[in-house]
């Protein structure tokens, strides 16, 4: 069916620069309408996929599609694509009008309304009505980059690409303006590949977040399930805070929640459950992760003793460092603890993320 043709595909995309390869046969498919984020550490590709997409690069091998189409060969200004970078670079000597008309330079605006119009409709929409007679330079940062977004948006493109385009604000006026973003993106319904090394700001903001790690993609998923269901061990220590441990199986039974598996994590055995699909045996080497908020100082099935080594107020909770026979476990809690503690997790909260044989 017509409507499943994903609006963006990368199919086993390689983007080489010398003897870097930047991207190693990355495919994945964004759908119509979708807000979907490229999150990862500094190098990772996240750029490079979207200069692919804007027409501003070519694959060394693979294709790129929009609509199911190949656009390989079709120039940036012929691709029906916003773009919106890192340094908005407005035109200093343009007034806010001038440049937001800067982006009908190669169309006519959509639905056979005058520029003038159009200029004035985008401002609207992005909470600058009014502005068109304004110097740039007395605009705060996230208003410059709320007029680059207006001037990517005038022509009406089917694909809007951001990178990075909070970076260069203080962190309040970025969480504003994501949500501005957010908020612009659904009224307009419009595609939009999203590029960020902010983790939080990823789950934030998307429908579906792609891990990229060093030119291939760790995971896809909802900002849930990529939180909850971490796929790999990087994305489980990238996303969020968490504590990553890893042991040897001497036992598989079925505990108070489902199948569980014992694990010996440093000569302690600790209790995680199972999914049907984690295929687990006795021997195998388990490695799973356990968010700092599922554990807890009033204990739980499975238990363990640890001590205090640091706590950091963080407002509503506090976040407690705690020595656990050499490894590091991080808790999060709402009461400071001190000293020894026995703390304490549900199996069921454990999530397995690897298995050796
Ligand atoms: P950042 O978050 O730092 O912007 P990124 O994830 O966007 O990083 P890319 O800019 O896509 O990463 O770069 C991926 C890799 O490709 C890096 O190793 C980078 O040095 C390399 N690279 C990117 N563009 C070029 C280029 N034009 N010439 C040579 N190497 C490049």
């Amino acid at each position: 069916m017509a409507s499943e043709t994903p609006a963006v595909a990368l199919d086993g995309v390689t983007r080489r620069y010398g003897d870097t390869t930047a991207l190693k046969g990355v495919s994945l498919s964004v759908r119509e309408g979708e807000f979907f984020t490229l999150v990862g550490p500094s190098g990772c590709g996240k750029t490079t996929t979207l200069r692919l997409l804007a027409g501003f690069e070519t694959p060394t091998h693979g294709t790129v599609r929009f609509d199911g189409e190949s656009v390989a060969g079709v120039p940036p200004e012929a691709r029906d694509v916003g773009v919106v970078f890192q340094n908005y670079a407005l035109f200093p000597h343009m007034s806010v009008g001038e440049n937001v008309a800067y982006g009908l330079r190669f169309t006519d605006p959509p639905g056979g309304v005058s520029r003038d119009e159009r200029v004035s409709t985008l401002l609207e929409l992005v909470d600058l009505a009014g502005a068109e007679e304004r110097d740039p330079d007395t605009l705060s940062g996230g208003q410059q980059q709320r007029v680059a977004m207006a001037r990517a948006l005038a022509p009406g493109p089917d694909l809007l690409l951001l990178d990075e385009p909070m970076s260069a604000l203080d962190a309040k006026l970025r969480e504003r303006l994501r949500v501005q973003v957010r908020e612009i993106q659904r009224e307009l319904g419009i595609t939009t590949v999203y590029v960020t090394h902010d983790q939080e700001e990823a789950l934030a903001v998307s429908d579906r977040v792609a891990v990229v790690r060093d030119g291939h993609i760790e995971q896809v998923g909802t900002p849930r399930e990529i939180y909850r269901e971490p796929a790999t061990r990087f994305v489980a220590s990238f996303i969020g805070d968490n504590n990553v441990l890893s042991g040897e199986v001497t036992d598989v039974g079925v505990g108070a929640d489902g199948p569980a598996a014992t694990v010996d994590v440093g000569g302690e055995s600790l209790g995680v459950g199972l999914d049907s699909r984690d295929g687990v045996a006795v021997g195998d080497r388990l490695t799973f992760c356990l968010r700092p908020e599922r554990l807890s100082l009033s204990g739980g099935e499975t238990t363990l003793s640890a001590t205090v080594t640091s706590t950091e107020f963080l407002g509503e909770t506090t976040r407690a460092h705690l020595d656990w026979g050499g490894e590091t476990l991080r808790l999060r809690t709402t009461d400071p603890p001190d000293g020894d503690v026995v703390v304490g997790f549900d199996p069921a909260d454990a999530h397995v993320v690897a298995v050796e044989r």
